[in-house]
């Protein structure tokens, strides 16, 4: 049985007319829709106990908790990410929503938070985005970004897991990422990690992003929008960016992703990436790939295109490696072909202008 919501919708929700301005211009992350969604829970993590209460759709606005609650002290703090999609026969539809529902009791079991059943996370998700429906832009490349999230409620400043916690998702209008493809600079973080063995690399938390925007100003500082981490312990090899995984394609038609190893998150753009890629007949490597293979294989032609993923900007090519040693990749370097038939394979496939041959799109409104 699904989820049954108590609704009390914001009395006042946009018109229509702010609405439009709104959609017009969404930006990303700055305006949200009239409603929000919340459950909270009780229990105790340790014992595993505890139950999911009031559901409920209420009005998007503030949110009234205890200046004690533990998660403004320790950061018990988890999210996920994903989009609703728009199809020209009007109906709503989200990509893979129960892989980052499976995903968020990972990060949970991390972070010492309550799991949440996997389907009360999409019926979570449908709720909200059927009662906002109009917010889902229709433009092309437009979305509705999705921010489920779950904090630590309980007022107490004893460390150990927090006893009452809330799920929530609010929701975003996105504008179009892939009118423009450009390729993006990115820094290479030599003075900080964003995760450690035995860390929270591999969980989605706030933390990690806490930890790195210090990074994120550095490449700011040299003209770069995003930052890569390496393994600086073993033999620098390629981790992440700061919120996207990153593939190296070869010549010869070999795909390289790192591989899970505990400090890096997995994506659903990656995992799904690596799916169309074998689909295609292109092999696939999922390995340790180092700093140097990078350079090497730029010297010598043999690696053609970089890019990055993620939900948020789909796939985005990666132009050069900035560090303050050396730069690898030209700046004339365009966006390569397999970069851009992936990307365009997915973004065909979410928003149903191809047929969904994987099962992977579930439908919303
Ligand atoms: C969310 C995230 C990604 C991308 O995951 P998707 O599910 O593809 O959006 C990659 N790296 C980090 C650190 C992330 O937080």
């Amino acid at each position: 049985m699904s989820t049954q919501f108590v609704r009390q919708p914001n009395p006042h929700p946009a018109t229509g007319e702010v609405r439009n301005a709104i959609l017009a211009n969404p930006g990303f992350g700055v305006h949200f829709t009239d409603n929000m969604i919340s459950i909270d829970w009780t229990g105790d993590v340790e014992k595993g106990n505890g139950q999911w209460e009031n559901p409920r759709l209420e009005a998007y606005g503030p949110i009234a908790l205890d200046p004690s609650a533990a998660v403004f002290h320790y950061g018990q703090e988890i999210f996920e990410g994903l989009k609703a999609y728009r199809h020209e026969d009007g109906s709503v539809w989200t990509f893979r929503p129960e892989a980052n529902a499976a995903r968020l009791n990972q990060s949970a079991e991390r972070l010492a938070l309550p799991a949440l059943p996997e389907e009360t996370f999409v019926d979570a998700v449908r709720e909200l985005v059927s009662t906002d429906e109009k917010w889902v832009p229709s433009g092309d490349g437009e979305s509705l970004y999705l921010r489920p999230f779950m904090i630590a409620t309980e007022p107490f400043l004893g460390v150990r897991p927090s006893r009452q916690a809330r799920f929530s998702v609010i929701a975003s209008p996105a504008g179009n990422y892939f009118g423009t493809v450009e390729p993006v600079d990115i820094w290479l973080s030599r003075t900080y990690a964003r995760a450690g063995k035995g860390g929270t690399g591999s969980a989605k938390c706030g933390g990690n992003y806490a930890a790195s925007l210090i990074a994120q100003m550095e490449g700011d500082a040299h003209g770069c929008s995003q930052v890569l981490f390496l393994d600086h312990e073993r033999d620098d090899a390629i981790e992440e960016l700061g919120g996207m995984n990153v593939f190296f394609v070869f010549k010869d038609g070999r795909v390289v992703t790192p591989e899970l190893t505990g400090t890096i998150l997995e994506g659903v753009t990656r995992r799904s990436i690596i799916e169309l890629a074998k689909e295609r007949g292109l092999q696939v490597e999922e390995r340790r790939f180092t700093l140097d293979e990078w350079r090497e294989g730029k010297a010598s032609g043999e690696l053609t295109e970089v890019f990055a993923c993620g939900t948020a900007a789909v796939i985005a090519p990666v132009r050069r490696l900035v560090s303050n040693d050396e730069v690898i990749g030209n700046e004339d370097d365009q966006p390569g072909e397999v970069t851009m038939s992936l990307r365009q394979q997915l973004l065909d496939i979410q928003t149903g202008r191809v047929e969904d041959t994987h099962g992977w799109l579930t439908r919303l409104a």
